[in-house]
């Protein structure tokens, strides 16, 4: 079984402050993981779905969920669906099943009364929320049992592919930069890249 204390050095020096929302994405990611029974994801192995948007707590969450899972931006196995909830699905792309995990209503509320929450709402910065307030807070978060927080979902079967990349590059005939070929479009002199076919539209 994963353990969510065990991505805290990583999740920190990633995420950038000490915040409770970070550490809640680090459960929820690790209770998906363990669910299944996968381990981090080194390349696509894992996919995440997830539902949140730009809201306050929302991008501490979903780095919590990257670190976790190791479904990452850079890797395009994470996608965000911006329906503001605080919810999200893992598949596992090999045995073909997933879970969707998400907060407990009552949970998510009570969360946004949280003195973290408090002074986010007064101006403060997350960086600089006193330890004493924000301390407690994520050593809870760590500590308290799954069904405290979590509902998670059966898992259920799905029929995903992941997107296969190239390894063919070609020179954009205006710009002169090397780009993946996939990507390069019919231009007035050749073939073009993507940001110089919006430069001729502009
Ligand atoms: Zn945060
Ligand atoms: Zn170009």
């Amino acid at each position: 079984m994963l353990e969510a204390k065990n991505f805290m050095e990583v999740g920190m020096a990633f995420h950038g402050h000490k915040c409770p929302a970070m550490p809640l994405g680090l459960r929820a990611g690790v209770a998906a993981m363990n669910v299944l029974g996968v381990d981090r994801a080194q390349d696509k192995e894992l996919h995440v779905i997830c539902e949140t948007g730009k809201g306050h707590a929302a991008g501490c969450f979903l780095d919590g969920i990257m670190t976790a899972t190791g479904c990452t931006y850079g890797k395009s196995n994470i996608e965000k669906l911006y329906y503001n909830k605080m919810a999200f699905t893992l598949i596992d792309v090999a045995s073909q099943r997933s879970v969707r995990v998400s907060l407990k209503p009552e949970f998510f509320g009570n969360m946004m009364q949280s003195p973290f929450v408090k002074q986010r709402q007064d101006g403060v910065l997350p960086q600089d929320v006193p330890a004493e307030i924000a301390d407690p807070l994520v050593e809870k978060v760590l500590s308290m049992p799954e069904a405290a927080f979590l509902d998670i979902g059966p898992i259920t079967s799905v029929d995903f592919k992941s997107g296969q990349g190239t390894f063919t590059t070609d020179c954009c005939s205006q710009c002169g930069e090397r780009v993946f070929s996939n990507k390069l479009v019919d231009g007035p002199e050749g073939k073009i890249c993507l940001g110089c076919q919006a430069k001729n539209v502009a």
